[in-house]
């Protein structure tokens, strides 16, 4: 479907879960944040009704996201489910993004699935750091889960939020870490979505600088690489690395944006930085499904041209955290 900028959009992103084993500052600042409740949060029965009316209107990439899509009890079932459409050749990719946790008890099982890729999040190499930024994470079972999703032959990107004062001195770090490993690698703007206490401004460290600090030591080659996402890629011919900047802040790539997003109680966001949205569960019901294609349709036909996130005022989008909309 296109649309009303003529682009076609043919990704979605589901949140399955707007929990998380994890706390990361500037992603979940209240330890203890209001959760929708557990009979809020669509059931399979309604996910799979989601993913079919999507994919009839030429949804081509699924990615699982959330809060952790991996401490969802009913999570394989679900993948199961999506797994059948990409043997049926309805969908042509089923992808994860995953704070690495669960990968030791989940990994092998997504990859007979058919999950080729996945992306991890990771924002330091260093356990005390990485167990302050995710508010008790332990780096040691994610670097487990990461080492046994390779072996499990998973193709893993890296995705690390660049936060100032924070881990502008382990870019060139994680860069060789990623190499020495054969991942790619992302690095993502902070984006003002949700109300922290500490002020964006403060977190926020633009790709320039990490291009910056990145040019002192390799040089990067323009390249041609392209992912389901937003990464502008770059290679680094001495680490043999694809590193990818994604610039929601300093450089919107919205007139290129293909994707929809599913919040884990049914609410579907034509833009992640738009606050308009469109509650999906009064038509998540038997006999209701030419309804649901109706909304579907409007929803993506109606994508605004860009999205409005300014890093230098309070948000505009206060309430609502990535982990309910789903990164
Ligand atoms: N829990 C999984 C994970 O961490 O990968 C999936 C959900 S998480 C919301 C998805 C991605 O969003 C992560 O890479 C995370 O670092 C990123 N993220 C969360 N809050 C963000 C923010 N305010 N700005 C930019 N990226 C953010
Ligand atoms: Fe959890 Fe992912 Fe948000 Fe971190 S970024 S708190 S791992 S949802």
């Amino acid at each position: 479907m296109l649309d009303s900028f003529g682009r076609k959009i043919d990704y979605v992103r589901i949140s399955v879960t707007d929990r998380c084993d994890l706390r990361c500052k500037y992603c979940m600042p209240n330890v203890n944040p209001h959760f929708f409740k557990k009979d809020e949060i669509l059931s399979l029965d309604k996910l799979k009704l989601i993913s079919e009316a999507l994919i009839e209107l030429g949804i081509k990439k699924i990615r699982i996201t959330g809060g952790e899509p991996l401490v969802r009890k009913d999570i394989l079932q679900y993948f199961q489910y999506l797994s059948e459409k990409l043997k049926e050749k309805m969908i042509d990719e089923l992808l994860l993004t995953t704070n690495g946790t669960q990968l030791k008890k989940y990994a092998k099982k997504l990859s007979q699935l058919g999950v080729k890729r996945i992306n991890i999040s990771l924002d330091s190499l260093i356990g005390e750091k990485f167990n302050f930024i995710t508010n008790g994470g332990s780096l040691e079972k994610v670097i487990e889960g990461i080492e046994h999703a390779k072996e499990c032959n998973l193709s893993i990107k890296i995705n690390t939020v660049l936060l100032k004062n924070f881990n502008e001195d382990e870019i060139i770090n994680i860069m060789k870490w990623c190499s020495k490993n054969s991942f790619t690698l992302s690095f993502i703007e902070v984006m003002p979505v949700g109300d922290t206490p500490s002020s964006r401004v403060s977190q926020y460290l633009p790709v320039t600088k990490a291009k910056e600090i990145i040019k002192k030591e390799f040089e990067l080659q323009d390249c041609s690489l392209k992912s389901s996402g937003p990464s502008n890629y770059y290679f680094c011919k001495k680490l043999n690395l694809f590193v990818g900047f994604i610039s929601p802040i300093s450089e919107h790539f919205c007139l290129t944006c293909n994707r929809i997003r599913v919040t884990s109680n049914g609410i579907i966001y034509p833009c992640l930085g738009d606050n308009n949205s469109v509650d999906l569960n009064p038509f998540l019901k038997e006999g209701k499904n030419q309804e649901l294609l109706s909304i579907l349709k409007n929803v993506i036909y109606s994508k605004p041209e860009k999205h409005y996130f300014r890093i230098d005022e309070k948000s505009y989008i206060k309430k609502r955290f990535m982990n309910t909309t789903g990164g």
